[in-house]
């Protein structure tokens, strides 16, 4: 065995960082945190950044400078669990023994869920804010295109930030409108639901904006194919499929488990996600005791978001404390999601909700169901800040 930790983390990502950073405050002191990437993203930006609001270098952050001090990064991907073992194996054959593991590898996106998808992101007019290689792209598109056929879905299934899927498609809308080129190009936001998102209150604000750009909304729709050659999209809706030429297409590919993820033993049997079986309050494996997840590749039904990891973070690393000093875990994660629409450049609606899309407002005296100016500033201005100063230091 080429080394063991009392704490073991998969992945050193929003959810691994903070963690780790949190237990440190605690004291814990063997931590090791398997990582394999050299930079570390703050995905909520790369949504400013597909409508120009903000640089690619204020998303990216060395890996290394973002370690939480006196955590040992092992720089490498896991591709086995044997929980039975308490162990871990990497893709290169070595393995890591643990006493508590967490497992936090995120999202895998599926490109190959949709056909002609994978062939089509490498061609000049289809896009996608998820791949960090593309937000650059994105905005590219956006600024140039003066007429045609826009088409932005959102796909079925567990995603992170669904709603990210729509904040270009509004963005994009206030730029040609700024550019005074809107009623020149037909939008077309497809999205899987038979409302535009499922949050009573939200729903009817985003319906106005709908409304108010002119977009074609396709609701209880789906993406079943892309023909990137001939710039066409077919779309599987309630009325049969129908196939639409595009000048620019923006897609949020299907999202599950990492596949090594899914052929352990910590999915439930039966979950096609392959995601990590755990209680959704506690956060700890329900067959696994010393076995742990949080955020993106966690069973958990809230929807899945940085938001939402950040309150899961201090219940997890307190139940885990707790279990460290030999008591039982106490800490309930409260199923808190939140989707912050960017409905223009320069406003946000931010939507806060539970796992059954009820509303669950951080400030209930605030009338939820409104754009803001200043949450747009909060969102793009001060989010960032507290992400890299404060989130990843274990501090909130
Ligand atoms: C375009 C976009 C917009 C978004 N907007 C928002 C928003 O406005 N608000 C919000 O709250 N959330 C938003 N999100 C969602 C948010 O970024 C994610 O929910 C969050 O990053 C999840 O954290 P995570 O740690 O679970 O996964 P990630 O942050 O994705 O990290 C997973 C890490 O695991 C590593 N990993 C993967 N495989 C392995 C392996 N085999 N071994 C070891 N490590 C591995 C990866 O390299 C990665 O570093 C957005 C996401 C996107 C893509």
């Amino acid at each position: 065995m080429a080394a063991r930790h009392e704490v073991l983390v998969i992945g050193g990502g929003n959810a691994g960082i903070s963690l780790a950073a949190r237990l440190r405050r605690y004291k814990v002191g063997d931590i090791g945190l398997v990582e394999p990437r050299t930079t570390h993203y703050f995905q909520p930006l790369f949504s400013h950044i597909g409508a120009g609001a903000a640089r690619m270098s204020e998303a990216m952050r060395d890996q290394a400078k973002v370690m939480p001090r006196g955590v040992e990064w092992i720089r490498g991907s896991v591709a086995d669990i044997l929980p039975d073992e308490n162990v871990v194996v990497l893709a290169d054959g070595s393995r890591v023994g643990y006493g508590q593991l967490v497992v936090c590898p995120g999202l895998q996106l599926d490109w190959d869920g949709v056909p002609g998808l994978a062939e089509a992101m490498a061609s000049p007019d289809v896009t996608s804010n998820y791949d960090p290689a593309m937000p650059e792209k994105t905005w590219a598109l956006v600024r140039s295109l003066r007429h045609g056929t826009a088409v932005f879905t959102q796909p079925p299934g567990p995603a992170k930030c669904a709603g990210a899927a729509q904040k270009i498609a509004y963005m994009a809308c206030d730029y040609w409108r700024e550019q005074d080129v809107l009623r020149d190009i037909r939008v077309v936001l497809v999205v899987p639901t038979p409302t535009v998102f499922g949050v009573e209150g939200v729903d009817a604000l985003l319906d106005a904006k709908v409304a108010e750009y002119g977009i074609e909304l396709r609701t209880g729709t789906t993406l079943a194919g892309v023909d990137a050659a001939r710039r066409t999209v077919s779309l599987a809706g309630p009325a049969g499929t129908e196939e639409l030429a595009f000048d620019l297409l923006h897609v949020v590919p299907p999202q599950s488990a990492p596949d090594w993820l899914k052929s352990t033993a910590l999915p439930a049997a039966g979950d096609a996600g392959g995601f990590v079986e755990v209680d959704p309050e506690l956060l700890r494996h329900r067959r696994y005791p010393n076995v742990w997840s949080l955020g993106d590749a966690a069973a958990t039904p809230n929807s899945k978001c940085g938001g939402a990891l950040r309150k899961q973070v201090k219940v997890l690393a307190k139940n885990l404390k707790a279990v460290l000093a030999g008591t039982e875990p106490q800490q309930r994660y409260n199923h808190y999601g939140v989707c912050p629409f960017t409905l223009t450049r320069h406003t946000v609606l931010f939507a806060e909700f539970d796992h059954q899309y009820r509303p669950m407002p951080t400030f209930p005296w605030l009338d939820p169901a409104k754009e803001r100016r200043w949450a747009w500033v909060l969102d793009r201005r001060i989010f960032p800040q507290i992400y890299w100063h404060l989130i990843l230091k274990g501090r909130a």
